[in-house]
């Protein structure tokens, strides 16, 4: 099988005729209406301001009581919404995700869970029981937007595995794998057997109830990927802190042993470059999986959580886990990328990657490394962007016969926006550097006009 995918990702990268730099300019904006130029250039503004992303939620309980919720949810919908969400309702979604598919574009749905950890909101199973049923339907969701069957296993969605288990029980599991005499009693293998048996699931520091709710949340993320697989949809799980970080990736590898046989990896673990250890356990992780003759499905992304992640440091007394300066993560970015090209060129389809990022350089090295390696461009390297960030991008790879994703949030405003607000504080510097798409919106924007006088 290896050997067939290289003669055919040889023809594929000859039948490109070279690698060639794409053009990253508003020469994809042809694509698009006036009216969403328009608005993705004022939304992009109004969201590089810094006081109106900081003070974001209390603008929006302010503008609630002065305009009332009707005029208040018209102006959120004209603008940030109507960028960054695909809609409320199953057909909002399909009429947006048809208009990706309109432009080359691939839909990455994401259930928008938005819970700080530690938050007191969260009590009892009620409320990831909740969430399990979201999931399941954004399963549903995301199968019934291919209209037209694509190859098998090309449907990728998100899950954030603290809607599904208590940012509690991650902490403690990953108290737990860093504990090398402890460590042992969650073994993925263990956990893998205990998804979806009956038998005892004993761990010592947790009392009768939290053992429920550990087998509780292991069920659930069984149920989801195990539906999942019978609709070929990749579930690729968020990262998230360092300090639940260990707990998401113990799990992922638990559902890996069980999901990741064949087919290809349908649960994938995401690495954020802006860990200083984080290049070694992609190396660690990917050649375990080589071993262990498991497919093998990342995520690759700079990292959210940067002054988040420094604060915690600062207060703890403990060393920063973070990259020094954004040219250090730039760099391991870079190494990771290598290394998992050279994985897939090796590995062939067993082993998956999604180049999540807006950064113009790390998609350009990942084409030609793409290129070099002969990996074809709709294989089993993907580009992953947010919806209504950075279309210049996203539309020249998709162009190009590349795979593209838009990272798709979708629910009603009142689940939804304090999502987004909270995505554009830790986003904050990505949405201040978005002033090269402003630039090329402005642009595309003037041409139109001029054209018309
Ligand atoms: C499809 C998709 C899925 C995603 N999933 C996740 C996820 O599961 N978990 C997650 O954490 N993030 C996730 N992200 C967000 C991602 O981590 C980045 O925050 C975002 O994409 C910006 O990085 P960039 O490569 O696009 O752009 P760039 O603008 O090139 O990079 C900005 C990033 O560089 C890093 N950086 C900036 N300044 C410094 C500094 N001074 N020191 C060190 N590093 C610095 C930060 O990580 C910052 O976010 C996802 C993004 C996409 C597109």
């Amino acid at each position: 099988m290896l050997q067939t995918y290289r003669v055919l990702s040889s023809q594929a990268g000859s039948s490109a005729g070279g690698w060639q730099r794409l053009r990253f300019d508003s020469g994809a904006f042809h694509l698009k209406g006036t009216g969403e130029l328009t608005r993705a250039l004022l939304v992009l503004r109004l969201c590089a301001w810094p006081s109106l992303v900081t003070h974001g939620l209390s603008l929006q309980a302010w503008s609630h009581r002065l305009l009332g919720s009707r005029l208040s949810g018209a102006l959120l919908r004209a603008s940030i919404y109507g960028q960054f969400v695909a809609g409320e309702t199953v057909a909002e979604v399909r009429n947006c995700v048809r208009q990706l598919k309109h432009l080359g574009l691939r839909p990455l749905l994401a259930v928008p869970t938005e819970e700080e950890p530690d938050s007191a909101a969260k009590t009892g199973e009620a409320w990831y029981e909740g969430n399990l049923n979201a999931m399941l339907r954004c399963v549903d969701l995301s199968r019934g937007l291919l209209e037209t069957p694509g190859p098998a296993g090309n449907i990728l969605m998100q899950l954030k595995m603290t809607a599904l288990t208590s940012t509690w029980l991650c902490k403690e599991l990953t108290s737990l794998v860093r504990d090398p005499k402890a460590s042992l009693e969650v073994s993925p293998e263990k956990l893998a057997d205990a998804m979806d048996s009956t038998q005892d699931l004993q761990i010592s520091c947790l009392n009768a109830e939290q053992t429920r709710h550990f087998r509780a949340s292991l069920s659930r993320l069984h149920r989801v990927v195990q539906y999942a697989r019978t609709q070929h949809v990749r579930v690729l799980v968020d990262a998230e802190y360092t300090s639940l970080n260990p707990a998401l990736s113990l799990l992922v590898a638990a559902l890996a042993m069980r999901w990741n046989k064949e087919g290809g990896p349908w649960v994938w673990n995401t690495y954020q470059a802006y860990l200083k250890d984080t290049h070694e356990r992609l190396r660690r992780d990917a050649e375990a999986a080589d071993r262990a003759g498991l497919a093998f499905g990342v995520k690759l992304v700079r990292g959210a959580y940067l002054d988040k992640e420094r604060k915690e440091a600062r207060l703890q007394g403990t060393e920063d886990p973070t990259q020094p300066d954004y040219e250090t993560t730039n760099q391991s970015y870079n190494r990771c990328l290598e290394l998992m090209l050279t994985h897939v060129s090796r590995r062939g389809p067993l082993c998956h990657l999604i180049v999540a990022s807006h950064n113009e350089e790390s998609v350009h090295l990942a084409t030609k490394r793409m290129w070099e390696l002969g990996i074809p461009l709709d294989g089993p390297v993907c580009f992953g962007q947010l919806l209504g960030m950075c279309d210049h991008v996203s539309l020249a790879l998709g162009q190009a016969g590349y795979a593209v994703y838009k990272s798709i949030p979708y629910g009603s405003l009142e689940e939804v926006i304090p999502y987004l607000i909270r995505r554009a504080q830790e986003n904050r510097s990505v949405l201040q550097g978005a002033r090269r798409e402003q630039e090329l919106l402005g642009q595309e924007l003037r041409r139109r006009l001029l054209r018309r006088t």
